[in-house]
């Protein structure tokens, strides 16, 4: 009597852990899943580091006015630098808005946009919060595209890890939206240092150039800085750091 009582819900139960393990049975779905929960999760975290970064800049900017009324930097470029921190905190927020309830291809643009606000914001918050929707981008245009994702170190398919995960069917790298980035992008990070210290050395070359570089905003210090946590967040990437690593897949799961 007591065991038929329980009986449906250890079957429940069973059923529930069988279609678990068995994720095969509907890998798109199960993908999806996954991707829609990681995605939601790295435009939130995103979204709150453009919003401590923009509060970090008035705090500074308040405490420095008070404190240095004469040597902090003021004029347009710092109105409009102010503007354009409130606006991609903004914008952060309704595109995290829009991911929550609905997860389209139309997001990836959003993205790559608030990526590039945030690399010209500069700051290592911002830069951070940048790098992670430049990757948001790169994979909502991969999964929403082709329905595949591959992996940014040797093109190996991305499956369902258990029912949390993504994973490397070929190197068994866990792969995490929001951090990984493909490989081809240290050219871009090196591209940015380059150009950072470039702009640097040429301005000690022609003098008037100052006046351009350094108006309210350091130029060739954001774009090092730019290129540096890029670089630094593709090599936590690569070496599995950002993502939770490697794991032993089951045979079934290894392409033969
Ligand atoms: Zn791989």
């Amino acid at each position: 009597m007591v065991q038929s009582s329980y009986s449906p819900t250890i079957k429940k139960t069973k059923r529930r852990t069988v279609r678990q393990r068995l994720s095969q049975s509907n890998p798109d779905e199960l993908l999806d899943r996954i991707f829609r929960k990681e995605l939601l999760s790295a435009v939130r975290g995103s979204a709150i580091l453009y919003i401590i970064s923009a509060l970090g800049y008035f705090l500074i900017r308040g405490a420095s006015t008070f404190f240095l009324p004469f040597s902090y930097p003021r004029g347009d470029i710092q109105t409009v630098l102010g503007a354009l921190i409130v606006a991609s905190s903004v914008y952060a927020v309704v595109i995290y808005l829009v991911t929550r309830s609905r997860q389209s291809s139309g997001l990836v643009v959003n993205f790559y946009l608030l990526g590039l606000l945030g690399l010209a914001e500069g700051g290592f918050l911002a830069v951070w919060g940048a790098a992670c929707f430049l990757s948001a981008g790169y994979w909502t245009r991969q999964h929403r595209g082709s329905r595949r994702m591959k992996c940014t170190l040797e093109n190996g398919d991305i499956v369902a890890f258990g029912d949390q995960r993504l994973v490397c069917t070929t190197c068994s790298k866990l792969v995490k939206i929001g951090r990984d980035l493909p490989r081809s992008w240290t050219y871009a990070g090196v591209g940015l240092v380059i150009a950072g210290a470039s702009t640097y050395f040429l301005d000690l070359i022609v003098p008037t150039l100052s006046s351009l570089l350094y108006t309210g905003v350091n130029t060739p210090l954001l774009l090092v800085l730019d290129g540096v946590v890029l670089l630094f967040d593709l090599l936590l990437s690569q070496m599995g750091l950002s993502g939770g690593g490697y794991v032993r897949l089951p045979s079934e799961v290894t392409p033969q």
